[in-house]
């Protein structure tokens, strides 16, 4: 399992792995750059199943509760497009590290997005949406969706199963069957219209796009001047 991980984040210097508990391993990297690349590019995952990852720390509490991950928040109107009040938007998602602007064309398709850089609470359902206030005071929801998303269940909205292996679209189906005395044998329409969330999946922009990606967060500081002496 770690030797697919190793080669998929294709490292400058050689990874030692070593095991420290079940399922827990210790990855010691030689240099800072891979450290950087590989969780500027997770999340990471083995046959779908997401693997966690946290720095290493000498008091070794863990929690193993959130990974790195990209967020694209879609659909924000015009008149909001200030790098304050979008950079203020990020926050609500959580720890963000960077925010970028995409805008570019790829496909022949004009794309325009917010790009989040942020740690996502892997105990909890994705959010789907950010709610966002108009100037007019009107609310409305910006659409979230998650590059590289492993193993997720389009049901619940947990990573970590599908909807093949959810047990709570299958209590929901039974008792939903039981009470509307549905065909057992017929899928039921009712139930699988509800059970697909919105496509929460999507893929990274692509390097050209990023290149060209305006970062709004952190903001660049100015260029230090010294004081001229006399
Ligand atoms: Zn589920």
């Amino acid at each position: 399992m770690t030797e697919a991980l190793i080669a998929a984040w294709n490292t400058t210097s050689p990874v030692i792995v070593s095991n420290l508990l079940q399922d827990t391993y210790l990855f010691k990297f030689e240099h800072q750059l891979d450290v950087y690349n590989v969780l500027q590019e997770a999340p990471w995952s083995v046959a779908g199943n997401l693997i966690v990852l946290e720095r290493w720390r000498a008091t070794m509490d863990w929690t193993f509760s959130s990974t790195e991950m990209w967020l694209q928040l879609h659909d924000i109107p015009e008149e909001l497009h200030d790098p304050d009040l979008i950079t203020r938007l990020a926050h609500k998602l959580g720890e963000v590290s960077r925010v970028q602007y995409i805008n570019g064309v790829r496909g022949g398709q004009r794309l325009k997005f917010y790009r989040v850089h942020t740690r996502v609470d892997v105990t909890k359902p994705l959010r789907r949406s950010l709610k966002i206030k108009r100037r007019s005071g009107v609310d409305q929801a910006a659409e979230i969706k998650y590059e590289r998303l492993p193993l997720f269940c389009y049901y619940c909205g947990y990573l970590g199963h599908d909807e093949q292996r959810c047990r709570v679209l299958f209590e929901d189906e039974t008792s939903h069957r039981a009470s509307h005395h549905c065909d057992p044998v017929v899928p039921c329409s009712e139930f699988l219209r509800r059970r697909f969330m919105p496509y929460l999946r999507c893929p990274a922009p692509g390097a050209r796009l990023v290149e060209h990606a305006m970062t709004i967060f952190p903001k660049a500081s100015p260029p230090q001047t010294t004081p001229r002496q006399s």
